[in-house]
């Protein structure tokens, strides 16, 4: 293998520039994080847990509001009672959108498991609420249709505009903030008076600045993803408007309560000390991305994004062409983990996905995607997913490995 360690210096010094880069946003972010420690003077009681009814939980409520300062927002939710990803995005729709409301998704398709939130029959679904859907796809370069969004706001009752950052299971760049705030000028130009929601999985910290910066109402995401840092053990954050914040706490509780209540006796150590970590943590990922992007490019696979600019999401996807690669590539993440490392990944019908979805995540945190893990489904062209790393030399090692087996 230490053959391979020389070819891997000379990636890293081909990296260099990039890496130099992507050390100043990780600097930006933390210096944003440290501050709003500071800000909303973070003591160790903040950690201590809560029973019951939690009323007056300080360490709940302020780590929605480090979150919220972190991100450019009035006011947020985290919380270990967010079972994921999905049910965050869930919780906040179902907050947000009302009968006969509109929700349109300028961004193409949403994320697979989100489909159903939106338009599965008779299992609870938006659409089984009478909540309206409707979606303009990207352009082919990767932008904003900003034409058809334009149209489909004339058409409908839409309240909430949908925009997911990242790529998902699609062969896209992720969108850039810049992006995400020329489209909100777009929308408050044409008198948009509703929420603009971003689906931020796989962003937080990539760029110095969140879609909440630039125009976003709200935004959300997971916890065993970017903000989270490696460390938090499970979770969803919704941060924004203080009156979106408001009507989404109470879906996420009941009506006449909102976020006065919730307790977690465990406690909220891991909460905070993973947002602290999470600028860095990302860094790590961003490495890991470009270093295998340019082991897998040299290898001869298209991969995307480019290696030649820094990635506006931690995910890198890798077109194999064929499973057998795929599925190699897939089973060397895992060989390569902490954990689980003596297991050989299968391709599983998982709950949420409409293929078999063939996943690596050796993880110390069970599905965390911030740690080194990869998947896909098991479909032509063959794309796997790459994401994550908490430190950069797991993803030279990894790369190291995989070299090793897909070399021919
Ligand atoms: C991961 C992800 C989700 C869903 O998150 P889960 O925690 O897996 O439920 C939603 N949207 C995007 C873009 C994602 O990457």
């Amino acid at each position: 293998m230490t053959d391979y360690l020389q070819y891997i210096n000379e990636c890293e010094e081909r990296l260099k520039d990039k890496f130099a880069l992507i050390d100043g946003i990780a600097f930006k972010n933390q210096c944003k994080v440290i501050e709003a420690f500071r800000n909303n003077r973070i003591a160790v009681r903040h950690f201590t847990g809560t029973t019951g009814y939690g009323y007056g939980d300080e360490g709940r409520d302020c780590l929605g509001k480090i979150y919220a300062d972190s991100f450019g927002a009035e006011a947020g939710i985290v919380s270990p009672h967010l079972l994921s990803g999905t049910h965050t995005l869930s919780v906040a729709l179902f907050g947000l959108l009302m009968p006969g409301d509109e929700l349109l998704c300028i961004s193409g398709m949403p994320y697979d498991t989100i489909r159903p939130v939106i338009s599965g029959d008779g299992i609870g679904s938006l659409k089984d609420y009478g909540i309206k859907f409707s979606c303009v796809s990207l352009t082919a370069d990767g932008g904003f249709d900003v034409d058809a969004v334009k149209s489909a706001l004339k058409n409908g009752n839409v309240k909430v505009v949908y925009i997911q950052r990242s790529r998902g299971y699609e062969l896209r760049d992720a969108l850039s903030c810049g992006q995400i705030g020329a489209v909100c000028d777009v929308l408050r130009g044409c008198g948009f008076g509703g929420c603009i929601f971003v689906d931020n999985c796989y962003g937080e910290f990539v760029e110095e600045c969140e879609p909440t910066d630039v125009g976003a109402d709200i935004i959300a995401g997971s916890l065993i993803k970017n903000p989270g840092g490696g460390i938090a053990p499970t979770g969803g954050y919704i941060c924004g408007k203080q009156k979106y914040i408001d009507i989404i706490g109470r879906r996420l509780t009941a009506p006449s309560i909102g976020l006065e209540v919730g307790s977690f006796e465990q406690g909220y150590r891991y909460f905070y000390q993973g947002l602290f970590m999470a600028p860095h943590t990302v860094a790590q990922a961003l490495k890991c991305s470009l270093l295998i992007g340019i082991g897998m490019t040299d290898l001869g696979y298209i991969n995307y994004p480019s290696i030649d600019k820094i990635p506006h999401d931690i995910t890198r996807c890798i077109e194999f062409g064929n499973a057998e690669d795929m599925i190699n590539f897939i089973r060397e993440v895992q060989y390569a983990s902490p954990v689980d490392s003596y297991v050989t990944c299968e391709p599983w019908d998982m709950p949420g996905y409409d293929d078999d979805i063939i996943m690596a995540a050796g993880t110390f945190v069970s599905g965390a995607s911030i740690e080194l893990s990869a998947d896909g489904p098991v479909k032509s062209p063959y794309i796997a997913y790459f994401q994550g790393g908490l430190t950069y030399e797991h993803g030279k090692y990894a790369l190291m490995r995989i070299l090793s087996k897909l070399k021919k």
